[in-house]
């Protein structure tokens, strides 16, 4: 990795962080591992970095261009993304549009269900305690975000649902929920981070009805259904198709 030139800030379970010579950016780089249920389960998945890093840069970028901040600030290789250097706040914010996955698991709502108005959740991150889910009164408990932020993330979160439920839909897929890390800038501005993937939102295909066939996110790995990166492949190639009509 010689082209890597700053020292390593932070590694991930999928990310690694290295700063850059200007102290506002870092440089993220998309690994192949695949973890899912807490760690628990691994696995090397070539390709799988290229794919994210790919996905996440024209995701953010549709953002983006709709006003969304995020720390997205340029691709510089296939794996590799600057962004913005942030201090990362520890909720996983969980929009769903239909339901499946932990709410089917841990409620009497049948897996299907549309949502409406979708449902936003707030969940504490942290491994160790199994990233759990926070009532309102714990997350005022907690203090990790003022009103006024927790407001401002709720609005980002729910305006980026609109904005990439449409847009796949225009590309024949259901958005069924997905997961957004918010962190702060330097200038204290709240802004996504993170990424935007099939590694974090779950997608079905339109136009395949087989409940396991349409799946095309990391519950192919989650539930050991094979084609896990034909699926991400599938993704990005509906998103490029897209990019080189509009271009
Ligand atoms: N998710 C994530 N990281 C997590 C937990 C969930 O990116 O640590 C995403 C997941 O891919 C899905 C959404 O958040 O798009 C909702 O996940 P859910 O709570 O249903 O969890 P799961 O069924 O994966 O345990």
């Amino acid at each position: 990795m010689n082209h890597i030139q700053g020292s390593l800030l932070y590694e991930g379970k999928a990310k690694r962080v290295f700063a850059c010579e200007n102290p506002n950016r870092v440089l993220i780089e998309f690994k192949n591992d695949a973890t899912a249920f807490n760690a628990k389960k691994r696995s090397e998945i070539e390709g799988k970095g290229r794919l994210n890093c790919k996905i996440s840069s024209a995701l953010f970028e549709l953002l983006e261009s709709n006003g969304i901040p995020t720390h997205f600030l340029e691709l510089h290789s296939e794996t590799l993304m600057f962004a913005e250097k942030i201090n990362v706040i520890p909720l996983e914010v969980v929009i769903r549009n239909i339901a499946t996955g932990s709410l089917c698991r841990e409620t009497p709502i049948n897996e299907g269900t549309i949502l409406t108005p979708p449902l936003l959740e707030f969940y504490y991150k942290d491994d160790k305690l199994g990233d759990p889910i926070l009532t309102e009164r714990r997350l005022k408990l907690l203090d990790l975000i003022s009103p006024s932020q927790k407001e401002e993330v709720e609005n980002i979160t729910k305006r980026s649902n609109t904005i990439l439920k449409e847009y796949f839909d225009s590309l024949d897929l259901l958005l069924v929920d997905f997961k957004l890390e918010f962190g702060l800038n330097s200038l204290g501005k709240l802004v996504i981070a993170d990424e935007i993937s099939p590694d974090n939102c779950r997608f079905w295909d339109k136009t395949n009805s087989d409940p396991k066939g349409r799946i095309l996110d990391k519950d192919r790995f989650r539930q050991d259904l094979g084609g896990v990166i034909d699926a991400y492949e599938e993704i990005l190639k509906r998103i490029e198709k897209d990019l080189s009509h509009a271009s």
